[in-house]
């Protein structure tokens, strides 16, 4: 593995590989080990068609730390969300590789998704000039339904959440959105979402590694005006300052003054290993091998008609994931995905396709 550091700010795709430490240096609490440098020797390399000794990312990062990690592969993604345009950042890679470790972390190490509110509220309270709302969101896809996690988990799996529209004009209903104002009020958020994951699933462990999480959050701003809207009395965000509809124009007329809407995603996604049990291989194993086969597809489609200026067709419809994201994944949106390995000699096949899988879409 090589980074390459090629990523500019015109590029659509940033890919990045995270190299989890060896279960010796977690254990032990020893520096890690891992180099920046990995070579993947030929005979673990089932395709001799693609000779993938030679595998270069935007970034290759090691050990634990996450605040590292996010300014190298995040920020900047949450940072343009905020200036206004749509940005997605997702974890990809097989089960235990690290994938939540990255996007949630923990007390010691805060993931990205901690580490993006702080970071997007602390560009709130820097930006006077301007009022925001922001309305987060926590979805689960498991075998192609979607489940709102912030409805109780009895209607979450009644009323599955619905795509209505197209192109980039998607609706998503029934869903909850939440009006945060503080981190605080964040955790609560995800709190609660996460505990509704819990309860919906029999099996928790096998329930978390086939889906996909979505936490999204709808940036909205606009010009502060000068006393002649229902402007907030304090605070800066405004509970009562009505949405446009979320994937619309970025910009639209409200009063005078332009609204500015955008959408930033952060996706854990379903593990990608091969199915292992029988029950997989039937059902979840094959939903999960063709959002994240379209998934692929679509972000490699997308970065190509971007380098090339190209117009190829992007197979958005064929999974609910990208369906989903199609307004957050066209136009100017910028993409991160970081793809999580373990460096376990016994997770080399899962290792080898997730280097793929990253050398597709870069
Ligand atoms: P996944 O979400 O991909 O299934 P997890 O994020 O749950 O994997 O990681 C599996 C285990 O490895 C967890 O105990 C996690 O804390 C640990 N882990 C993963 N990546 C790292 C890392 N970069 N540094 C330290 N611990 C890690
Ligand atoms: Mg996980």
């Amino acid at each position: 593995l090589e980074a390459l550091n090629g990523y500019g700010k015109e590029d659509k795709v940033l890919v990045s590989i995270r190299v989890k430490p060896t279960e010796a240096a977690l254990a032990w609490e020893i520096p890690n080990t891992i180099p920046k440098s990995i070579k993947l020797e030929q005979q673990y390399t089932k395709s001799s068609a693609t000779p993938p000794q030679d595998f270069r990312f935007d970034e290759v990062l090691t050990g634990s730390d996450n605040k590292s990690m996010y300014n190298a592969v995040a920020r900047s993604h949450v940072c343009a969300a905020m200036d206004g345009y749509n940005a997605v950042v997702f974890a990809y890679g097989q089960t235990a590789s690290g994938k939540t470790f990255t996007l949630t972390g923990d007390e010691d190490q805060p993931g990205i998704i901690p580490r993006a509110m702080k970071d997007i509220f602390s560009y709130i309270r820097r930006t006077p000039a301007r009022e925001y709302l922001l309305r987060c969101s926590y979805l689960e896809i498991y075998n192609e339904t979607i489940h709102d996690l912030l409805a109780p988990p009895s209607s979450s799996v009644t009323q599955p959440v619905q795509i209505q529209g197209t192109g980039a004009n998607i609706i998503l209903t029934p869903l909850r959105e939440e009006v945060v104002t503080s981190l605080k009020s964040v955790r609560e958020v995800l709190q609660r979402g996460e505990g509704n994951r819990r309860t919906a699933s029999t099996d928790w462990n096998e329930r978390s590694s086939r889906s996909h999480s979505v936490f999204r959050v709808v940036i909205e701003s606009r010009e502060r005006g000068s006393g002649d809207d229902n402007g907030p009395p304090s605070g800066r965000t405004t509970p009562g300052f009505r949405p446009p509809t979320p994937g619309g124009p970025r910009l639209q007329a409200r009063g005078g003054r332009s609204v500015q809407t955008s959408v930033l995603s952060l996706i854990d996604l379903a593990g990608s290993e091969k199915a292992t049990s029988d029950k997989e291989r039937t059902r979840e194993g094959k939903y999960i091998n063709t959002s994240l086969l379209t998934l692929g597809t679509v972000i490699a489609t997308l970065a190509e008609n971007s380098a090339k200026n190209k117009n190829d067709h992007v197979p958005f419809r064929n999974s609910k994931l990208t369906r989903m994201l199609q307004p957050s994944l066209s136009g100017n949106a910028r993409i991160s995905v970081i793809c999580t390995i373990n460096p376990d000699t016994s997770a080399i096949g899962e290792s080898t396709s997730t280097l793929l899988f990253a050398q597709r879409i870069k």
